[in-house]
């Protein structure tokens, strides 16, 4: 047999409460669970308990009657339905019980034992039925958090009162860490495990004013309402971050794990629910940066350079068809005949209302939107053209030497396309040259082995650029096509004053001749510089010492100027620089 439901009537007339405990017992018999209380006060404290199933109310409740009293009714959060009883049958004392939220409404005259008993069975269910399907509405099922829906309405209100009261109020977003790897090592349904426990204690730690979500996947999110200061939030994080660092059992598996997290803080931080949250998802994005398991406050600064970079990303869409890139040159010099060798080719941003942007600006966010690659394209084919087209000018061939990026040596087709372009521009390979870095290769040694084979058999030459900086392995220099190594610019700066720059410098330039490679110097700048590098058997060197990147015009006109100083390097350097000065 079903339990009996708990019952609370709430009547102040003794006889109201004998008879409706009568018709009660019929159907309920000794299960009958009924407590009674007589007075509005008592009622207000009996619901608070939440001990019962239903509620059976009496419409005239001493002074308190009718609307008065369902009004009352309304304003408080029920946790059992209620039923109106009524001394008469009255179309409006029903709807507005309706409206109250009653789940019914009987005439005392005509209750009978059965028609009460159902009226309560269907008023609990239905109840039961609505807290479900609230449940799945406003719930992640995983954890029974709050779920994303519920969350932002709970941020927006909780925004709206710090706003009001003058309080501090707080978002905290959280992902946890390298969470695929428990999916992937145990299994999805231990990973749910994980999100489950995780979620647990995260509500552990906030209060029961909190609101505590799971906005998908492994992420979660925290309002935290009525701070004493903001200070109290870090307080909130640290615990969070300490208590998802202690390990989990899941199913027998010792798992341990932590979470980054962003925080926001209104009214420091200020704004609509929209931005706030966007504030919080760049912290989390600052912090999983910075260290995975740490904490990170927004700040408006990195919002600046976020929105800066949004701005320029969009810009940048356009900005290859309009035209707004141009290549520049700076010369390869050798510095024991004194002859241009090559240039390099630096790409430079000419954004109409900005003027010149960085490559360190632009590089990056070309690279994580994939404009990289058909941005990486144009240079290798404008640089092409532009040493066919010196060519034609009478230029004797000046090999060129262009940065590619490690995202354009992910694409399978990054060898294709250069291909095409030697054959549309009939550029000789030869004087192409492509410059990576260690890093690049040795993230990824065997794919990048074979594609550097590859472009070396097209009869493409590649260097290595800022060597020294990277942990490149010696053996795998050796099985590497390559043919140039370029001593980076932070050793040759201070090569005159650092005993270990220099030693580094010497060190790279022997490890050169012995393999059979060429060894370029970049950034020089001063004369002594470059007489420590000639000193020491380096044979070319590219630096403002020599010329600033120049555009193509300019690099034609320098090198005219300068071609008659081949056999000595000086000269060449002092006029190079003379023209230089004067630019
Ligand atoms: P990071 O340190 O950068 O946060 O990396 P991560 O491995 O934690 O991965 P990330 O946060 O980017 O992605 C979360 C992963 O969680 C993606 C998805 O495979 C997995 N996932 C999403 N929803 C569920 C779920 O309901 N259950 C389980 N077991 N895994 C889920
Ligand atoms: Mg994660």
């Amino acid at each position: 047999m079903v339990e009996a439901p708990a019952i609370l009537l709430i009547e102040d007339d003794e006889r109201g409460y004998t008879r409706t405990r009568a018709l009660l017992r019929e159907s309920f018999g000794d299960q009958l669970k009924l407590d009674w209380v007589r007075v509005w006060d008592e009622t207000h404290a009996a619901i608070q308990e939440e001990a019962h199933d239903i509620y059976l109310v009496d419409y005239q409740l001493g002074r308190r009657d009718g609307v008065d009293l369902i009004s009352a009714m309304s304003k408080i959060r029920f946790a059992a339905p209620f039923i109106v009883l009524t001394d008469n049958d009255c179309q409006e004392v029903d709807a507005e019980a309706m409206k109250s939220g009653a789940a019914d409404y009987l005439v005392k005259s005509e209750i009978t034992a059965p028609l009460l008993a159902r009226a309560i069975r269907y008023a609990i269910e239905r109840k039961r039925v609505e807290r479900r399907l609230t449940f799945l509405a406003e719930c992640d099922t995983l954890t029974g958090l709050a779920n994303r829906a519920v969350f932002h309405s709970r941020l927006a209100d909780a925004i709206a009162q710090a706003h009001r009261n003058d309080s501090v109020m707080a978002v905290l977003l959280l992902d946890l860490d390298q969470f695929k790897d428990v999916n992937d090592t145990l299994g999805h349904p231990v990973g749910d495990l994980l999100i489950q426990q995780a979620a647990k204690r995260l509500s552990q730690c906030t209060r029961a004013s909190d609101t505590v979500a799971r906005l998908g996947g492994d992420e979660f999110a925290v309002v935290a309402t009525n701070l004493a200061q903001t200070e109290d939030i870090t307080v909130l994080a640290r615990k969070i971050s300490e208590d998802l660092a202690e390990p989990f059992d899941l199913d027998g598996n010792l798992i341990s794990t932590s979470a980054s997290i962003g925080n926001t803080v209104y009214p420091l931080d200020n704004g609509d629910p929209h931005q706030i949250l966007k504030h919080a998802d760049l912290a989390l994005y600052q912090a999983k940066r910075t260290s995975r398991g740490s904490f990170h406050y927004y700040d408006a600064e990195l919002n600046a350079q976020a929105q800066q970079r949004k701005w320029l990303e969009n810009q940048m869409r356009t900005a290859l068809e309009s035209q707004q890139f141009i290549l520049y040159y700076q010369p390869k010099v050798n510095i024991v005949g004194g002859e241009v060798v090559g240039a390099e080719v630096l790409l430079r941003w000419r954004h109409p209302e900005c003027g010149m942007v960085g490559p360190a600006q632009f590089i990056p966010i070309a690279e994580s939107t994939g404009l990289i690659v058909p941005l990486g394209e144009w240079v290798v084919r404008e640089a092409s053209k532009q040493c066919v087209a010196w060519r034609r000018q009478g230029l004797p061939p000046i090999p060129l030497a262009i940065n590619v990026s490690a995202v354009q040596f992910r694409r399978s087709e990054l060898v294709e396309s250069i291909a095409e372009i030697i054959e549309e521009t009939q550029i000789d390979p030869t004087w192409l040259e492509l410059e990576i870095t260690e890093s690049m290769i040795m993230d990824r040694v065997d794919p990048m082995m074979a594609l550097l084979h590859r472009l070396h058999e097209i009869g493409i030459r590649l260097a290595i650029d800022d060597f020294g900086t990277g942990h490149s392995s010696l053996s795998y220099l050796r099985r590497f096509s390559v043919d140039t190594l370029k001593i980076d610019r932070s050793f040759v700066r201070n090569v005159e004053n650092d005993a270990d720059d220099a030693t580094i410098a010497k060190a790279i330039i022997s490890l050169g001749k012995s393999l059979n490679l060429r060894v370029i110097a970049e950034g020089v700048e001063t004369e002594r510089q470059l007489d420590f590098l000639r000193e020491h058997g380096c044979e070319e060197a590219q630096g403002f010492f020599f010329s600033r990147p120049v555009s193509a015009d300019d690099f034609a006109g320098w090198y005219r100027e300068n071609e008659h100083c081949i056999g000595s390097a000086n000269r060449v350097a002092i006029l190079a620089n003379e023209i230089d000065v004067s630019r």
